[in-house]
């Protein structure tokens, strides 16, 4: 089926798209069709949702356009509006070339039921170097911000076994680096009839030789002493942990309905950095949550002070209609969020310079992602962004780097076993 997928939102959805892409071309074609992976866990979301709908139907307008996942269970009318022909919510995405079928014969366009998450399963034979795996769907946590636990349906996750096969194919066609990706990565395996842990599972995929593994977002409820531990003795796992902190204040924290206090984020956090070899750190932060005073932005600022994380991904609290949050007062003035995510975007530039500068003169290794001449840039195990000079390898390729300088926003890099050898 000649069918182009377009993304939007978070990792689980690029995976979800591949996953799209790869059934769509086994399908028959209909004639032009674009398919709009959409988000809605933002009111921004939702409208680069409509937007992209409604630019796809003006400059295509014969195409067929099927507007599918949390957009379409979630903010449906008004993707129809903007142009799209076809919602194909999340419990039927896996069946897309079927949906399409039956709408074009007049049908109703799903089932309407849960897969099991082993039925997905991608090849991985795409462009980008670092391949995304999921293994976990579906979220109960219930933070009273979010929209995504409610179009996400139930936990489900992939079994270990399920999983390794994957990540072989992936390992085949050339992957150096899985990424593995779920909506609540904490929650893996709750739903499955063994219980398997996150440790259990990247114990697992580590029996496939030849990638390394990096988890995506994971709560700090989900980062036990046995994943640090798996961690620090696995070089194959890469040191860098990604976890969203929201709000460093307790009783933000408790109204946002976080599984977690700001102390029990900090403890999680450091037991990481201080046994994993040359860990780094990144963070979600939100600002402007209702009822947030200054003296709980500055418990924020201050948790991730201590830390100085690589990363800080600042969110502005925007109230989600069909959200509990959506109705908490006070609402904090767009004026005021806007000025504390600005200062923190500020300190965050600081932090993550700390972070790099950390490891001028240390060893890591560059997945090769970009090529231009004799440098080579990527991105490091532990996450740096380096610029490897005077190397040309292929791209996919893991080069051993020192680091040697900061440049802006990355690091610059020499290859190591030349470095070594001369
Ligand atoms: S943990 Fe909270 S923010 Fe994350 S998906 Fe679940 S409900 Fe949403």
């Amino acid at each position: 089926m000649r069918a182009i997928v377009h993304t939007v939102g978070c990792r689980v959805n690029q995976y979800e798209s591949h996953l799209l892409a790869e059934k769509l071309a086994e399908g028959e074609a209909p004639g032009e069709v674009h398919v709009v992976n959409t988000c809605t866990v933002t009111t921004l979301a939702d409208r680069k949702s409509r937007q992209l709908i409604a630019r796809l139907r003006r400059d295509h307008p014969a195409a067929l356009i099927v507007a599918v996942g949390c957009g379409a269970d979630g903010a449906g009318p008004g993707l129809t509006r903007a142009g799209a022909d076809l919602l194909v919510g999340n419990r039927d995405k896996e069946r897309i070339v079927d949906a399409i079928r039956r709408f074009l014969v007049g049908g109703p366009p799903g089932e309407g039921k849960w897969g099991d998450l082993d039925g997905e399963r991608i090849t991985g034979r795409e462009a980008r170097v670092r391949a995304l795996l999921k293994v976990q769907d579906g979220c109960t946590v219930g933070c009273t911000f979010c929209r995504t636990w409610q179009v996400r349906g139930p936990l489900r996750s992939k079994t270990p076994k399920a999983a390794r096969a994957e990540a072989e194919s992936l390992a085949r066609a050339g992957h150096p680096e899985i990424v593995v990706v779920g909506i609540n990565l904490a929650q893996y395996g709750e739903d499955l009839p063994s219980r398997p842990t996150l440790t259990d599972l990247l114990t697992s995929l580590l029996a496939v030789p030849g990638v390394r593994y990096r988890l995506s977002s994971v709560n700090p409820d989900g980062v036990t002493d046995e994943l640090i531990a798996l961690f620090a003795g696995e070089t194959r796992l890469c040191p860098y942990l990604h976890l969203p902190l929201q709000s460093g204040d307790d009783a933000v924290l408790e109204r946002m309905r976080r599984p977690y206090t700001a102390a029990e984020y900090v403890a999680r956090a450091e037991a990481f950095r201080r046994t994993v070899p040359q860990a780094t750190l990144g963070a979600d932060a939100m600002v402007g949550f209702p009822g947030e005073d200054e003296g709980a932005f500055a418990h924020t600022v201050e948790v991730l002070d201590s830390l100085s994380p690589l990363n800080v991904h600042i969110f502005r609290y925007s109230p989600r209609p069909g959200t509990a949050a959506a109705r908490f007062a006070p609402q904090v003035p767009a004026a005021v969020a806007a000025r504390r995510a600005a200062r923190l975007a500020s300190l965050a530039d600081g932090w993550s310079r700390a972070s790099q500068e950390r490891f001028l003169g240390a060893e890591v290794e560059v997945a090769a992602e970009e090529v231009a001449g004799d440098a080579v840039r990527g991105r490091s195990e532990n996450y740096l962004v380096v610029e490897v000079r005077g190397c040309a390898a292929p791209r996919g390729t893991i080069v051993p780097a020192r680091l040697v300088a900061r440049a802006t926003g990355h690091l610059v890099g020499v290859r190591a076993d030349r470095t070594q050898s001369s």
